[in-house]
């Protein structure tokens, strides 16, 4: 994977600005710097310069920043050019490198060399990415920690621990009549247990970094009329969805991101679920099922003036069975404060007012509990994991699990190494240790062209 060509890209946001930077990576880049800049700028200075044309006629006047290797970003000679943020100017000085033999680099590409040369690892380059991404404060300094290795710091103790019981188990193989007493000897249970109880703490975290980094998605049901529209517009403090008296006025799905505690939650107002003939309303019907597979809650809204009727029923049953539900009663202002009863007790529940906004707060609690949301250990300690990572934790614990049993009765050890050694594959591939190329373009595929 790794490349001896030469990749150029504008590194800042399309359109005009004050400034517009060209990243150029290789391992050669004294050449191209002597043909722009006329000469190669002192490493890692401010270098004020001209920038050339083959003619040697000025492009642009602006700073020259070069990185020689090793000391850049990607680990290669590293060179930055800072002109005037116009289109044209920043445009042709772009082909002037492309000229010089550079090509235009891929998405994610100058990470992913800075990857491929040990500068970062894998966890690290994707922080980078969800940095970039970022779309609350929280999960922006999550980014940051990430990126400054404590998610890989907290993987690389466990793979640690890991390899050194595996060690003590391998080399317990070799002697297979003293089996259960060494493994005894040196605790194998216990240390088993002590790996297996930390990467439970580590996807505790990882699963709230998960919620922070990509948000949940909850879908608005409910007979027409019962005020899906009005609640959304409460929850976004907008007028995205059109409120009429008209019962099926929104045909279709229409999505709104808000956030709870600085969690990106996007909303997602449905058509009614109700049965109809009408072909347009028919479409949204099925945009809504739609939505509702790839939800992580569903909110139930249900008129209080009547309760919970037959076609609130019908809609109830119509949802999948184990996707999490909270049901609201909407309109409480029209209840006088005698009418309220709880019904259903134990099913989670709340009564508000899209109209007055009463009850609202407690609503965004209630989400927030649902979803598993637990604002104690919100902030320091979170993780900003990506479903890779929660998938490889998983896995890894998976692994952990079925050990437990081969340790305890100290037979069939090959099993219990395999077991192991496959938790430490797992966790291994978080960091990028043992992670296939597919997987790499994958990830770095989602970045933005020059970074
Ligand atoms: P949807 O069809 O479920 O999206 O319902 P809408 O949001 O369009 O609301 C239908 C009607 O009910 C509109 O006239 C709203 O103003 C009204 N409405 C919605 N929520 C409330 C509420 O909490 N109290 C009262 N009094 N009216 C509401
Ligand atoms: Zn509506």
């Amino acid at each position: 994977m790794l490349s001896n060509d030469i990749i150029a890209a504008i590194a800042t946001p399309p359109g005009r600005g004050g400034i517009g930077v060209i990243r150029i990576s290789g391992r050669n880049l004294q050449s191209l710097a002597k043909a722009i800049l006329d000469s190669i700028p002192h490493p890692r200075n401010a270098h004020l310069s001209y920038f050339l044309d083959e003619n040697g006629h000025t492009i642009d006047q602006g700073i020259a920043i070069y990185y020689p290797s090793p000391h850049s970003y990607t680990g290669e000679d590293v060179l930055e050019l800072q002109g005037h943020g116009g289109p044209a100017v920043i445009n042709l000085l772009l082909s002037r490198c492309l000229q010089l033999g550079a090509r235009l680099a891929e998405p994610g590409e100058f990470t992913l060399r800075a990857f491929l040369n040990n500068k970062l690892d894998l966890v690290q380059a994707e922080s980078i990415g969800d940095l970039i991404d970022a779309t609350t404060a929280d999960a922006a300094r999550c980014a940051m920690r990430s990126l400054q290795g404590e998610f890989s710091a907290t993987i690389q103790t466990l793979v640690r621990a890991l390899i050194d019981l595996r060690m003590l188990v391998e080399a317990t193989l070799d002697f297979p009549e003293e089996e259960i007493d060494f493994l005894k000897s040196v605790h194998a249970a216990t240390r088993l247990q002590d790996i297996r109880g930390k990467l439970e703490r580590v996807l505790v975290s990882s699963r709230q970094g998960s919620l922070l980094q990509e948000g949940v998605k909850v879908v608005l049901v409910g007979q027409p009329n019962v005020g899906k529209s009005s609640l959304m517009n409460r929850l976004s403090g907008d007028e995205v969805a059109i409120v009429t008296e008209i019962p099926g006025t929104t045909r279709d799905t229409i999505q709104q991101l808000i956030q709870i505690e600085g969690i990106p939650v996007h909303i997602i107002d449905t058509a009614g679920l109700r049965e109809t003939t009408d072909i347009v309303e028919k479409s949204g019907i099925a945009r809504t099922h739609a939505a509702i597979k790839k939800a992580d809650l569903t909110l139930l809204l249900i008129d209080s003036r009547y309760g919970l009727t037959d076609a609130d029923q019908q809609i109830l049953q119509s949802l999948p069975a184990d996707l999490p539900l909270l049901t609201v009663f909407n309109k409480i202002d029209l209840l006088s404060e005698s009418a309220r009863i709880e019904k259903e007790p134990g099913k989670p529940i709340v009564h508000l007012s899209a109209k007055t906004g009463a009850g609202l707060e407690s609503l965004r609690m209630k989400m927030l509990e649902i979803i598993g949301w637990q604002s104690n250990i919100a902030g320091e300690g979170i993780f900003l994991a990506r479903q890779r990572h929660l998938q490889a934790l998983n896995k890894a614990k998976t692994h952990l699990d079925n050990a437990i049993p081969w340790v305890e009765n100290g037979r069939q050890l090959e099993l219990l190494a395999e077991e192991l050694r496959l938790a430490q594959t797992a966790l291994s591939s978080i960091t990028g240790e043992f992670t296939a190329d597919d997987l790499l373009g994958e990830i770095f595929s989602r970045f933005c062209i020059g970074k």
